[in-house]
């Protein structure tokens, strides 16, 4: 595995594999690998001659008092757990490598954005669409991986490379969980023991979500009140939001139909945690 930390020498090695035939699989992280992550990296490896994984904790994307300074990080592990699943090429730009002078323009999708984590985190998807167009610019054609975890972003990252006609086959990957239905999130080092503890009942809302759709319920208001009411069984979390809507536009257009998306947020001190699930009708 190469290390690379300049943008032209990343383009100049992707183009002269292009140049043999050899297709690209791009992973984007912002590091502190944990097996989910992993598990986006062990798919492209198995489906792509070539992988890139680039870690980058991206500012853009980060908000006034949010834990850009503090998100966790670890090179040497990643770096490690990279190469051991045998990638070929590890991108680590630095902030001035990437932006090196404030940048200008901004990538928005502005109606797949606008709902639920939007509305916590309002420039966040502008953020994230902006460096994951310029990753994509630098990588070029490519097939990307990103984890159905972010399930908004997914969908952000889709119809912002349908509108902009990007050379990039966006795969979902399903959410890695510990044994007891908690995400996998770089996030949960910040849940205290006693948090960790009630951290699944994200997990549990997204089923009893699933059940009372599997039961015929349709109507989003009561499968999101019930959802809320699970999380609102434990003392240390803070719901956020608990949605029930269609999977594409995130909303919900009447009773609900065909593929349904389950989202939930909370807040347990230190952490806020997101969820989700999915399900036909
Ligand atoms: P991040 O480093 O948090 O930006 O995540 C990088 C990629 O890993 C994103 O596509 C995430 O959706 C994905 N990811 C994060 N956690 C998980 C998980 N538990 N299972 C699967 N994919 C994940």
């Amino acid at each position: 595995m190469e290390t690379i930390t300049t943008i032209p020498d990343l383009r100049e090695r992707l183009d002269s594999e292009r140049r043999t035939g050899r297709g690209i699989g791009f992973v984007p992280t912002m590091g502190y690998l944990h097996a989910g992550h992993l598990s986006l990296v062990a798919t492209a490896v198995a489906h792509n001659p070539v992988t890139v994984v680039s870690i980058f904790v991206n500012p853009l994307q980060f908000a006034e008092g949010e834990d850009l300074d503090s998100y966790p990080r670890d090179l040497a592990a990643d770096s490690a757990g990279c190469s051991g699943l045998g990638v070929d090429y590890l991108f680590v730009p630095s902030v001035e490598e990437m932006y090196p002078s404030p940048i200008d323009t901004v990538v928005k999708v502005p109606s797949v954005a606008a709902p639920l984590e939007g509305v916590a985190r309002p420039h966040h998807f502008a953020g994230v669409a902006t460096v994951v167009a310029k990753l994509f610019s630098i990588v070029g054609q490519c097939r990307a991986y990103f984890g159905a975890k972010d399930w908004q972003q997914v969908c952000v990252v889709r119809r912002m490379v349908s509108d902009l006609s990007m050379p990039v086959d966006v795969v979902a990957c399903p959410t890695v969980r510990e044994p007891d239905g908690l995400a996998m999130s770089s996030r949960n080092v910040y849940l205290s023991p006693q948090e960790r503890v009630q951290a699944p009942v994200l997990r549990a809302s997204l089923d009893a979500g699933l059940d009372a759709i599997a039961n015929g319920e349709t109507d989003s208001a009561v499968v999101e009140a019930t959802m809320a009411a699970v999380v609102n069984t434990a003392s240390l979390a803070s719901l956020d939001y608990a949605a029930a809507v269609q999977a594409d536009s995130l909303v919900s257009d009447g009773p609900l139909h065909g593929e349904v998306r389950l989202l939930v947020a909370a807040r347990l001190g230190k952490a806020r945690l997101i969820d989700n699930d999915g399900t036909e009708i």
